[in-house]
């Protein structure tokens, strides 16, 4: 019955896909008139006949030519609507907004022009054009590889080189022909704001020939580019500030765009020009004294527009950085949208339209009547770390690609100016283009998406700029290791061809890195499924504690800080606890907190709405990493509901602590999870050398790491530990340290021990050539210690 469904889909779509009927579209003589003169207008012949002659072709045009919003419509013009026309962009932001203004210039409603971005979307049967981040294409490739129900797939944004875009590009390479080749036509578009797209076209791995490359001229204003002339400021928040205040006071009307780096800082700029230039409503009629309809653009880099929801009054330049994916809270779209909105309105009279944004008014959004840019130089990215894997977010310089891209955002309607907060010698230095983010980063998860899409050998794929095949050994070693990948019987590791295995398609819809995935597969035994979640969160929010070790700017601070530091370190012991649980260390801090701020968090939402705030200052936490725990928590609960209904887990508002029993369990969930991540005390014959005094060894490393004096573990000194960072300051230190037993080693991590005797080994546990630990304690091997029951999934 089912195959009889789809092979009337088929049918169908090979029916409808001929393009054939022309569709009128009713637009308003305003809209026309825009549209009229947006330069991909005149390309529009040159485009479709392109389209028409080409399963794949590239269109390259300058930001704001129309390219996003007017593309869509002459596909769906010229009839290709048979099935869905589907746009993908790697910002929620520009998904959401480029469905609505799309919408409103084709005088069609959101059930026929609607968008999906990770956990909400307008989608209805109705729907013909469809905006949508790329990772939630990705996924329903998965659910269904030919992409039957679409017609078009245009990937916007794809000089961004985002991951999701790069393996797309790849998938679709292959989908395209296999659809053509089913009497089921499809078409692909690769839209890029740079004209290097060589990755794309002359690859032969992707598409046999290569597709053509249309190019829109853009009518472009001159920008004249003003250098600073100084060495740049490490505060160029406040340069932009008195950079932005100073072209407000002195120069000519036109809209100001200032480029920073991340939600904090554009929260803080945009309160200290209001602060400057107070909105007097009725007063617009003084020229150019208010300053006014200042706009924090929403930048939604995963982490980025969860934390718009949250604005505070303390100024915190601090990055909310997580490793989680996650989608959208849906309690921050209507806000994205208000606020998108307030960009696209013109100022009011004797008004100066000042927008503070992130990256993404460089190539995503094009505001109209900018003739200023204000331009730091620098872009926040994420950034990982080889050895330890764990990603973070930095400020680094941007491109020279990049900066001239937000100069141009300046000479759009008129000629303009752009301001840079940094000297011509350091734009000399600044890379030529941005890398593809997928030759920067570990490919673990990656690799795991695409087995969970069933392609084998990934070191095969058409990616348009292909990981290092270091990476990708490493990461079918680790998915290996976690058990998510077979390794076959006898695996030729150039080949990289494990299959993936049920508990590897469980760990690939969770939204988190394998490892965490891992523990949440895990975590649903002994009732420990809301403290493993409690602690993947606290773990993926970068730092939950206050900066104790933060400068102090007088001599008073310090002596207050010293003091502060002395209470907040007696009070981590206790949240440690004793006994059983302090073995789990740090992570049971975590859990300690996450338990207690939830706590003071429910009395506090009854009675004292404002003791949650006060509850962190009182306990050196954080507030907004709190709040992001608690959003993380409730959509981690959603994802495992999701995969294993039958559990149904709920975010308890009263969380207790967990038993003695539980913990021993955490702490197997934790070792199964971070095995990869193993530290053993240095034995005694090492010890004798000072550097190792109190030393810990790991696999990875030559050097010894340690248990940081902050540690719940710093006095304990457990035998084995696993870590979840390694960070070096003025030594390597580990962070996020939990005690292991060294029976559990074998048990759980049967692929990193070694059960032969200790006579054919005589180095102490290390095996650096096969990466193997070596646990050579014969006594505990067959005893039976604390089993994890098997996990089925
Ligand atoms: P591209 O994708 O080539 O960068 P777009 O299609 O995004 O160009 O933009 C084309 C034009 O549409 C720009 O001038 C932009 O200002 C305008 N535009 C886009 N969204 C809106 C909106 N919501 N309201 C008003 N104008 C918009
Ligand atoms: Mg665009």
């Amino acid at each position: 019955n089912e195959k009889n469904s789809t092979d009337e889909e088929k049918v169908q779509v090979k029916r409808e896909s001929q393009p054939a009927i022309f569709i009128p579209v009713h637009r308003s003589s305003e809209i026309q008139e825009a549209r009229l003169k947006l330069p991909v207008l005149a390309e529009e012949q040159v485009i479709m006949e392109a389209v028409k002659e080409n399963p794949a072709v590239v269109i390259c045009g300058e930001t704001g030519s129309g390219k996003t919003t007017q593309v869509p419509q002459f596909l769906y013009e010229a009839g290709y609507a048979s099935g869905i026309i589907g746009i993908t962009e790697p910002r929620r932001v520009a998904a959401v907004s480029m469905s609505q203004r799309v919408a409103k210039e084709m005088n069609l409603s959101t059930r026929v022009v609607s968008y999906q971005i990770r956990y909400e979307g307008n989608v209805t049967e109705d729907t013909k054009i469809k905006f949508m981040t790329d990772g939630v294409l990705l996924k329903e490739i998965q659910k269904d590889f030919l992409l039957q129900r679409y017609s078009v797939i245009i990937i916007d944004e794809a000089h961004e080189r985002s991951v999701y875009t790069d393996i797309l590009i790849g998938l679709l390479s292959r989908i395209v022909p296999l659809r053509n080749k089913r009497g089921m036509p499809m078409k692909l578009l690769v839209m890029s704001a740079t004209l290097r797209v060589e990755d794309f076209t002359e690859n032969q791995r992707l598409f046999r020939t290569p597709p053509p490359v249309v190019k829109v001229d853009a009518r472009q204003f001159p920008v004249t580019i003003h250098f600073n002339k100084r060495t740049p400021l490490e505060d160029y928040t406040g340069e932009a500030f008195h950079k932005t205040c100073k072209i407000h006071r002195m120069l000519p009307s036109g809209g100001i765009l200032v480029f920073l780096t991340g939600q904090a800082e554009v929260h803080s700029l945009c309160r200290r020009l209001r602060k400057a230039f107070p909105f007097r409503r009725g007063h617009s009629s003084l020229p150019r004294i208010d300053l006014d309809n200042y706009s924090a653009l929403p930048l939604d880099e995963g982490d980025e527009d969860r934390e718009a929801e949250v604005r505070e009054e303390e100024e915190d330049n601090d990055d909310e950085g997580s490793d989680l994916d996650l989608g959208d809270h849906p309690a921050n779209s209507g806000k994205i949208q208000k606020e998108i909105l307030r960009v696209f309105r013109s100022p009011p009279p004797g008004a100066r339209l000042c927008v503070v944004a992130t990256n993404v008014a460089e190539t995503s959004l094009t505001i109209p009547g900018i003739k200023y840019v204000v331009d730091c130089g620098r872009v926040k990215k994420r950034f990982y770390d080889r050895v330890t894997g764990v990603s973070s977010f930095k400020v680094t310089w941007t491109s020279q690609a990049s900066a001239n891209q937000r100069a141009g955002r300046a000479g759009r309607t008129e000629p303009g100016h752009c301001y840079r907060l940094y000297s011509s010698a350091v734009f000399g230095d600044f890379s030529l283009f941005s890398e593809a983010e997928i030759t920067r980063r570990p490919v673990e998860d990656l690799v795991l998406q695409m087995k969970d899409l069933n392609i084998e050998k990934v070191v095969n794929f058409p990616f348009p700029t292909s990981p290092s095949a270091e990476a990708l050994v490493a990461a079918e070693q680790l998915l290996v290791s976690l058990g998510a990948l077979k390794e076959p019987p006898q695996m030729e590791r150039a080949r990289l061809s494990c299959p993936i295995t049920p508990l590897g398609r469980a760990m690939a819809s969770f939204p988190v890195a394998p490892r965490y995935a891992k523990m949440l597969a895990l975590g649903k035994q002994q009732d420990c499924l809301p403290y493993t979640i409690a602690v993947v969160a606290a773990m993926t929010v970068r730092e939950i504690f206050e900066d104790l070790d933060r400068p102090a700017g007088s001599e008073d601070e310090s002596q207050k800080l010293t003091q502060r530091r002395a209470r907040l370190t007696q009070m981590k012991k206790l949240w440690a606890g004793q006994g059983a649980s302090l073995l789990l260390g740090d992570l049971m801090v975590l859990i300690e907190h996450v338990c207690a701020y939830v706590t003071a968090g429910a009395v506090g939402a009854c009675e004292f709405a404002g003791c949650t705030p006060k509850f962190c200052e009182e306990n050196g936490l954080r507030y907004k990493a709190m709040l992001e725990i608690r959003r993380l928590r409730a959509q981690l609960t959603n994802a495992v509901n999701a995969v294993c209904p039958e559990v149904g887990v709920f975010v308890d508002p009263k969380m207790t602590p967990p038993t003695e029993h539980q913990v021993v369990c955490l702490r197997q969930i934790i070792l199964a999870g971070l095995g990869d991540h193993l530290a053993r005390r240095v034995q005694a014959e090492d010890a004798l050398d000072p550097k190792w005094k109190n030393g810990y060894k790991t696999p990875l490393m030559d050097d010894p790491v340690f248990i940081h004096p902050n540690s719940a573990l710093f006095k304990t000194l457990p035998e084995f530990v696993v870590y979840q960072e390694i960070m070096e300051t003025t030594k390597m230190y580990m962070r996020g340290v939990s005690a292991v037993e060294a029976e559990w080693i074998p048990r759980l991590l049967p692929q990193y021990s070694h059960f032969g005797s200790p006579l054919e080994s005589p180095s102490p546990w290390f095996c650096s050539t096969t990466g193997t630990i070596r646990c050579h304690r014969p006594s505990t091997f067959f005893r039976v210690g604390w089993q994890l029951p098997a996990v089925e999934m």
